[in-house]
């Protein structure tokens, strides 16, 4: 039984989903008009594994996850409009470099990659029920929520009215009825990029683009809704109002799951604080993806990261020794300790440490596999450390394996040659329980 702890009650809970067959699972995706930094990484490498633990509990066709693109967005405008470029040619750079970042950290394309200009219609349709019923009210071009005719917002953050009215930092706005309303819909100008819509020419508010296409693509009522803390209020209290008055009542998540930030020192790493590292950074400086997902899945999700660079050297240690113990095995069963340890809310530090002490290769490569880590081709690892070539790498397991025949053999003045001549080299042979790994001098 997995185990979530779900930020509406504040308690961790049985995960039973409403369909064990059919489970669905949203997280709020990048908004594409920059690079991704490890803060951002974080709730990619979390869901990621989360998707592989419940793959593995329910099946692998059991779950739809779905993680959304925001490609219409003020900063998205904002930047196009700074390169002189039309905002797609932004939304596809930046989208690429964000599949290619998170591809590197091992992180598994989502099932669904809903785009929002692709779903405008969904979102109009969404705003115009919300009117019909009366949560949303048409003001000088823009169409708002109406907070105060949901007397159930708030239910998630637990904010009350005062905080809220300032937390969600809402700008003064004359056509405003209540100062906490948001809005669904705004105006677009002349040569801004905009949709025709009952409500003029204009462009979707954020939130509503979580809303509708959950709607679309998952259904009313989804099992798992998941996004960083930050994400808490006002995106998913928005998205809940929306999605609840517009579907009857039917609550939007039956589990609501948040990860906590990556630090920098004692501050959390944000594009606007300007304390970023990027993975593209870290990869550029010879770590690799696999180091930084480790790093990554270290704290418990939930709890603050600091990230270091003593920690980033940790991960690599820790994987050396991974990569050594496992060789070359095939994936056999799953270690319990490191299963469980992952039915607990995901408790990835207690789930490395039960993966330390597994001591048999193929269920040492089984185990990882659930994690996304060692699941790359051991000589590829070492190769890439010790600055050689592939084909460098691949003619040491050549020599390898046919120091193993020798053996076998018992032909043990060629298997001693092979060893010498290696070592001639720089390269040191480590006969181990996963068989013979080798590292430089
Ligand atoms: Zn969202």
């Amino acid at each position: 039984m997995i185990r979530l702890h779900d930020t509406m009650v504040r308690e961790k809970r049985d995960f039973v989903p409403a369909d064990p067959n059919r489970i669905t699972m949203y997280v709020c995706g990048p908004t594409v008009y920059g690079r991704a930094h490890i803060g951002n990484a974080r709730p990619a490498v979390v869901f990621d594994t989360l998707a592989r633990l419940i793959r593995h509990e329910f099946g692998a066709g059991s779950l739809t996850y779905a993680r959304n693109v925001t490609d219409v967005e003020d900063k998205i405008i904002a930047a196009a409009e700074a390169e002189g470029v039309d905002p797609s040619v932004i939304t596809e750079r930046y989208e690429r470099f964000y599949l290619d970042d998170m591809g590197a950290l091992g992180v598994a394309p989502p099932d669904l990659a809903p785009h929002a200009t692709q779903e405008i219609g969904g979102m109009v349709a969404m705003i115009e029920k919300l009117v019909e019923l009366g949560n949303a009210y048409e003001a000088e071009g823009h169409v708002l929520f109406s907070v105060p005719s949901d007397p159930d917002y708030g239910a998630l953050s637990r904010r009350d009215r005062e905080a809220m009215v300032a937390g969600a930092r809402v700008e003064v706005a004359p056509y405003k009825r209540d100062p906490a309303d948001f809005v669904l819909w705004k105006p677009s100008a002349e040569g801004v990029v905009g949709w025709d819509s009952p409500w003029g020419r204009g462009r979707p508010g954020w939130h509503i683009e979580c809303s509708a296409m959950i709607r679309a693509h998952l259904g009313e009522t989804i099992d798992i809704h998941g996004g960083g803390l930050d994400l808490i209020f006002p995106h998913h209290e928005n998205e809940i109002a929306q999605s609840r008055c517009a579907h009857g009542g039917a609550p939007l998540a039956r589990y609501w799951v948040h990860n906590g930030f990556v630090d920098m020192g004692a501050e959390k790493m944000s594009k606007s604080l300007g304390n970023v590292i990027t993975p593209a950074e870290l990869l550029t400086q010879g770590h690799r993806g696999e180091t930084l997902r480790l790093a990554l899945l270290s704290a418990h999700y939930r709890q603050p990261l600091p990230w270091t660079e003593a920690l980033v050297a940790q991960a690599k240690a820790t994987l050396d020794g991974l990569y050594r113990k496992v060789g070359d095995a095939a994936p056999g069963s799953v270690d319990e300790g490191v299963l469980d340890a992952l039915r607990d809310d995901l408790n990835t530090p207690l789930a490395l440490a039960r993966l330390g002490q597994v001591e048999d290769p193929t269920t040492l490569k089984a185990s990882a596999a659930l994690l996304g880590l060692l699941c790359e081709d051991r000589s590829n690892w070492f190769t890439f450390f010790a600055g050689l070539t592939l084909e460098q790498g691949r003619s040491i397991d050549q020599r390898i394996a046919e120091r193993a025949v020798a053996k076998a053999n018992r032909d043990f003045a060629t298997a001693d040659r092979i060893r010498d001549e290696l070592k001639a080299d720089g390269i040191v042979l480590e006969d181990g329980p996963g068989g013979t790994t080798w590292r430089k001098e």
